[in-house]
């Protein structure tokens, strides 16, 4: 009975939703995608998950297999005790209490988590954190933001906002950020702002040159790209390294987009980072392992640990 035992999991993005069903080992026995389609509005979006939720719960049934709980995961900041999404830039939830929704919906025990805490759950007990105690996850893409994870659980806050990483000050005279202060982390260092900043020194319409292309070409000796790819991975040190001063964790996981370029950011933001570090112990900073894919992991676990399994998916 218990080898049969899944959870419904799901990852909700601004533009899709990665979907599958998860074994209580941390394995995906069924994945699937779909659009979100965020312009539709929350409410559309809402339905979108719990009508996949609800189909999914039924191929697990098809398939011999017992749905034992859902995990939803949002972006934004996520009431995880009350199971509300309290607001989303970019799908425009508002208050939106997910987790009693998919209750008398599907009639399954739910969790609802931040899309990064739990990726960061997932890198830290099933992916390049594994066997760290404690882990930094930090993942750069459009923005940038971080789970600190302590012995497999990833800290809320008081608010359901901890892990802000990419809104640490970093450059008081730098660009201005999202969130309306100057030089905050993401506004100088995540992928979107490496690309904005490339473009606006060479001239370019911002888009033309990708922040892949940006690395690429620094790596190749172009000095304008090589400048730029410099002063972001000088931020990115500053803003791990207040995070060490703050967590003094054994492993820093990066992923996102912009971990993708591999030892291009790697190797010199390592060197940076050591030069940063005085009395602290210098974190194993490496890439993430899991892909698109922690989010939806991190997701079953936070369900599973909501049920009181979590001892025995450990113990794998
Ligand atoms: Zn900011």
């Amino acid at each position: 009975m218990d080898a049969d035992r899944v959870v419904v999991a799901l990852d909700v993005g601004g533009t899709g939703m990665k979907c599958a069903l998860v074994r209580p080992d941390g394995v995906a026995v069924r994945t699937e995608r779909h659009p979100t389609d965020a312009t539709r509005g929350p409410d559309a979006v809402v339905d979108t998950i719990l009508d996949v939720a609800v189909g999914l719960a039924d191929k697990a049934r098809a398939d011999g297999l017992t749905p034992v709980a859902v995990g939803i995961a949002v972006p934004g900041i996520v009431d995880e005790a009350r199971g509300v999404a309290v607001w989303s830039a970019n799908v425009g939830f508002r208050d939106v209490p997910l987790r009693d929704l998919a209750v008398s919906r599907l009639g399954l025990p739910t969790a609802l988590g931040h899309d990064v805490r739990v990726g960061g759950l997932a890198e830290a007990r099933l992916g390049a954190g594994r066997g760290a105690g404690h882990v930094l996850f930090v993942a750069i893409g459009t923005g940038i933001a971080a789970a600190h994870v302590v012995d497999g659980a990833a800290a809320v806050g008081a608010h359901g906002a901890a892990g802000e990483i990419g809104h640490i000050m970093v450059r008081p005279d730098g660009p201005r950020c999202g969130c309306g202060r100057p030089g905050c982390l993401e506004a100088v260092a995540s992928a979107a702002a490496i690309g904005r900043r490339y473009a606006e020194l060479a001239g370019e319409t911002v888009g033309v040159v990708t922040t892949a292309e940006v690395a690429q070409r620094a790596a190749a000796g172009e000095p304008l790209a090589g400048r730029v790819w410099q002063e972001a991975v000088e931020a990115l040190a500053d803003g791990l390294a207040t995070g060490q001063a703050l967590f003094d964790v054994a492993t820093i996981v990066l992923g996102g987009g912009l971990a993708q370029a591999g030892d291009r950011l790697f190797d010199p933001l390592r060197a940076a980072l050591h030069e940063r570090m005085t009395f602290h112990r210098e974190p194993r900073l490496v890439a993430a392992a899991l892909g698109d894919e922690a989010g939806c992991l991190g997701a079953a676990l936070l369900a599973l640990d909501a049920l009181g399994v979590r001892d025995r998916q450990e113990k794998r």
